[in-house]
């Protein structure tokens, strides 16, 4: 919790609207999540880790503290592209994205997975997975850390935390 008290003093909510991105002007690049893996100028970068497969990324549209998105570097769309050490990369930064954050934000609820084509809710063809941490009030994360007025969702905010975290653990 201890991440969390420099910020108590804040008193206002972070509005993820704010941030252009997410009101729709999209990065003009061919590839967001390639972007994110060049570290292309023209796309926000919230990389949290990365490795030569993979990159561990705070999503550019969280949706819940915590959210984060794991990829394959290379840009495939479909999952039976992804090879097996893609998928066991994958893997072992799965358990470690959840075990930093059962750990230090004590959440205890996910979701995790890919949204693939059509109709899956996915807008971002380049695969990856979601990490999506679920809270027992999820208007409520104030519950969680009480007497606090932060809401963690700015994702520049959730990156510098959780880069921390990662690198602690
Ligand atoms: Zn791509």
């Amino acid at each position: 919790m201890g991440s969390f008290e420099e910020h108590s003093h804040r008193k206002n909510l972070f509005s993820v609207g704010k941030l252009s991105y997410a009101k729709g002007d999209r990065p003009p690049v061919a590839c967001i999540l390639c972007g994110v893996r060049d570290q292309d100028a023209l796309v926000p970068n919230l990389t949290i880790f990365e490795t030569d497969l993979s990159v561990v990324s705070v999503n550019l549209y969280p949706y819940n503290p915590g959210h984060i998105i794991i990829f394959p570097k290379r840009h495939i769309t479909s999952y039976s592209e992804l090879l097996e050490a893609e998928a066991l990369d994958i893997h072992n930064l799965t358990q470690k994205c959840l075990s930093v954050l059962e750990k230090h934000w004590h959440v205890s609820g996910f979701n995790l997975g890919y949204n693939l084509g059509k109709n899956s809710g996915g807008s971002i063809p380049h695969i990856h997975q979601h990490i999506v941490p679920r809270f027992p009030n999820e208007a409520g994360f104030l519950d969680v850390f009480a007497n606090t007025r932060v809401v963690i969702y700015e994702p520049y905010e959730m990156l510098k935390q959780l880069r921390k975290l990662w690198e602690d653990s």
